[in-house]
């Protein structure tokens, strides 16, 4: 079993707190790794050597920053497989999902080495007699990013590659479930040249999380997580003066209009539906059929497709389609969850409990559940169940489909399938939800776009990457200048006494 590190000042760097977290292979239910969890003294150590090293940061020029995140993304591209590895091993995807993961990441680092570009302010010209205003976009210091285990190289990517582009230090504190992928993207970093001290890798959990949050130095904290800790990050982070953008849950509904492609929206549903078990924030976890007849038809071409998915470790080649959740705990939660719906008395079509894996018994392994007739009320409906369990509530028209989506208290991602572009514009217009896909399932905006849900899915202002995540990183200076008449009304010759 390996004892892992954080990551300090260029090196990797043993715990201090003798403090630890088990490190699971989901697949296998054995523990590979050991991660330690840092102290406030260990934190605050990292802060004050970051917040020096992010001095020389910003004040280098911005094409050289650029520099560094194109070497980072070379090296990225070369190390795809290893990463990938990594990601799997330490959270049970499939290593084509991995590669996704890496990929979605490596794309924002692809934006930011045009960050010159994003970081140019703004100029007025004779605003006033002989009078320029401009405004420049400074880093704010030393950030912090606190990311998920879902996406273990994504959303690290997603928070290091702004922050770092526009000249902050940063402190990335990963989840603990899944932190070596954040471990080699910062030797990755070093090795594209980035200095020392510039990205410390902190490991831990609620304490080293409290420790940022009342961290004077550190000025904004960018959070991905589940809705609970998002909102507390939020005001804590707030009420200690910082700068603060908190991404949470999701309940995502796929409305299917009676006139959609119902094949392909079925197709889009397995997929987006059991993809990583669930575990995404953009899973759509909701079929929202409209009408009885389209209700029944879905249901007769998911049935087979659900049943013919393939579950198992990421070890057992392409054709697994998706692998085990990250916990023991959050397998038996999943399972509680189907049996609370069958309770409640909704029709459970596709029974996913009990299921387990030939020669990976101790696996977190959890089959695919599919339910129909599920009503509002039901704690399956209410709940983020963050596993492979798709619901099916059935409306009677686009209005209450729509009325169904809006009132979830959750508003991350969406999607209709329909073949009218009428009402496509219209729920793309109406709903109160971040991120909207037309016939497309799983809406997350390419990086020159930005991410971002509403309603209790995010707290907070601006969205995740692109030109958003280049205001949040930096703070803006605006300065009026006049200068009076110089040099060019021509010199004095007379010698005089200076008055
Ligand atoms: P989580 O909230 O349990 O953990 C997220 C981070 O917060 C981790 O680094 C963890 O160490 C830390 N943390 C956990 N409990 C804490 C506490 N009590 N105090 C302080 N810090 C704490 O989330 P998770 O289980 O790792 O990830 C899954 C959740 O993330 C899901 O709800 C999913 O929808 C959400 N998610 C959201 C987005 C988005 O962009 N909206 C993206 C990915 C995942």
């Amino acid at each position: 079993m390996e004892d892992l590190s954080h990551y300090i000042d260029g090196q990797r760097v043993q715990g201090a707190s003798g403090r630890f977290a088990d490190v699971f292979n989901p697949a296998t239910g054995e523990v590979q790794a050991r991660v330690p969890l840092a102290t406030k003294v260990e934190l605050d150590e990292a802060v004050a050597k970051a917040a020096e090293a992010q001095k020389a940061w910003g004040a280098t020029n911005p094409q050289r920053r650029a520099r560094v995140m194109m070497a980072f993304g070379r090296l990225i591209n070369e190390n795809m497989d290893k990463l990938a590895e990594l990601v799997s091993r330490e959270h049970g995807k499939t290593i084509p999902d991995a590669k996704g993961d890496v990929q979605r990441g490596l794309e924002v680092v692809e934006v930011c080495m045009g960050a010159p570009s994003l970081l140019k302010g703004e100029f007025t010209n004779d605003g006033g007699p002989g009078i320029d205003l401009y405004s420049m976009r400074q880093p704010l210091g030393v950030v912090a990013g606190i990311t998920p285990f879902n996406f273990p190289a994504m959303i690290p990517l997603w928070k290091m590659a702004p922050a770092l582009s526009c000249g902050n230090a940063m402190i990335l504190k990963p989840s603990e479930r899944c932190p070596s992928t954040s471990l080699m993207l910062a030797e990755l970093l070093k090795e594209a040249g980035l200095p020392d001290g510039v990205l410390q890798v902190v490991n831990g959990d609620k304490e080293v999380v409290d420790a940022i949050l009342d961290n004077e130095t550190i000025q904004a904290v960018g959070f991905v997580g589940s809705t609970p800790i998002a909102q507390y990050i939020y005001g804590r982070a707030a009420s200690n003066g910082k700068r603060a953008q908190c991404f949470g849950g999701a309940k995502n509904h796929m409305i299917i209009m009676p006139d959609a492609d119902l094949d392909k929206a079925a197709d889009a549903l397995v997929g987006a539906g059991f993809g990583a078990a669930g575990e995404r924030c953009m899973a759509i976890s909701v079929a929202v059929p409209v009408g009885e007849k389209t209700a029944d038809a879905l249901r007769e071409r998911l049935v087979p497709r659900i049943e013919k998915l393939k579950v198992g470790p990421y070890t057992a080649g392409d054709d697994v389609d998706f692998g085990p959740v990250i916990t023991a705990a959050a397998k038996k939660r999943i399972d509680g969850l189907v049996d609370r719906g069958v309770e409640e008395g909704a029709d459970l079509v596709v029974d996913g409990r009990g299921f387990t894996m030939q020669g990976y018994e101790n696996g977190f392994f959890v089959g695919p559940s599919y339910f129909d007739r599920v009503t509002p009320d039901m704690e399956i409906y209410k709940e983020e169940i963050f596993g492979p369990v798709l619901s099916q509530v059935r409306a009677k028209s686009y209005e209450e489909a729509l009325k169904l989506t809006m009132d979830n208290p959750y508003g991350n991602g969406t999607a209709i399938y329909t073949a009218d572009g009428d009402t496509a514009r219209d729920f793309a217009n109406r709903v109160n939800v971040g991120m909207v896909g037309i016939n497309f399932p799983i809406p997350v905006p390419l990086s020159y776009h930005t991410f971002g849900g509403w309603k209790k899915s995010s707290f907070g202002d601006l969205n995740q990457y692109g030109p958003d995540a280049f205001r949040f990183y930096t703070k803006t200076k605006t300065v009026t200048a006049r200068w009076f008449s110089g040099i060019k009304d021509g010199g004095e010759f007379a010698f005089k006494a200076m008055d």
